[in-house]
């Protein structure tokens, strides 16, 4: 049961109303690069993010537009910034940090939409079936090397649509030493 890794690195999701705010009215997204997900591209903007200790520059805005605004940051970049964002799956972003977005044209005060993602492997249903993972929402994940380990609570998100693959944080990738297409294993709970 091996799945191959791949690292996020912080970004953001914008919904179009903050898209517009932050670079203009009916501004469009540019592909810079598309992602393993199907449809899912990294477009060619970046944003800066402020909190109370600090800012980031260059944050890449992932495409396409969302219905919701996300930040997606590491347990590192909220000690610069002085946020304390909770684990999360995607989307949801109730009650989560504070933040503010800076783009060229506007800037935005978020009360909630940071978070740190959770560890999550896309797969789908069929895959879910060949691997014997049906009545599992969560596995774990064993990362060989010198820095190596296992890794827990890892998501199980399943659609048609996905491409098997477990998406880690930086501080999770370089913890375990791990490079972009490394294999891990799966291991059931
Ligand atoms: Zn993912």
């Amino acid at each position: 049961m091996k799945v191959p890794i791949g690292i996020s690195a912080r970004h953001t999701h914008l919904t179009k109303e903050h898209l517009e705010i932050l670079f203009g009215r009916d501004y469009c997204l540019k592909i810079l690069k598309k992602l393993s997900q199907p449809g899912e591209y990294a477009s060619l903007e970046t944003i800066g993010v402020k909190g109370p200790k600090g800012k980031i520059e260059k944050i890449r805005v992932l495409g396409p537009i969302r219905k919701y605004t996300q930040i997606e940051i590491s347990k590192t970049d909220a000690y610069k910034l002085g946020l304390t964002p909770p684990v999360r799956e995607s989307g949801d972003i109730v009650g989560s940090s504070p933040i503010t977005l800076v783009g060229p044209k506007g800037q935005i005060e978020l009360s909630e939409g940071c978070i740190i993602a959770s560890r999550h492997i896309h797969i789908t249903p069929d895959e879910v079936k060949k691997l014997g993972l049906e009545n599992q929402t969560k596995v774990c994940v064993l990362i060989d090397g010198v820095k190596g380990g296992i890794i827990h609570n890892v998501t199980l998100k399943v659609s048609e649509n996905y491409q098997f693959e477990l998406h880690l944080d930086t501080d999770d990738g370089n913890a375990f030493l791990i490079n972009q297409g490394d294999m891990g294993t799966i291991i059931k709970y």
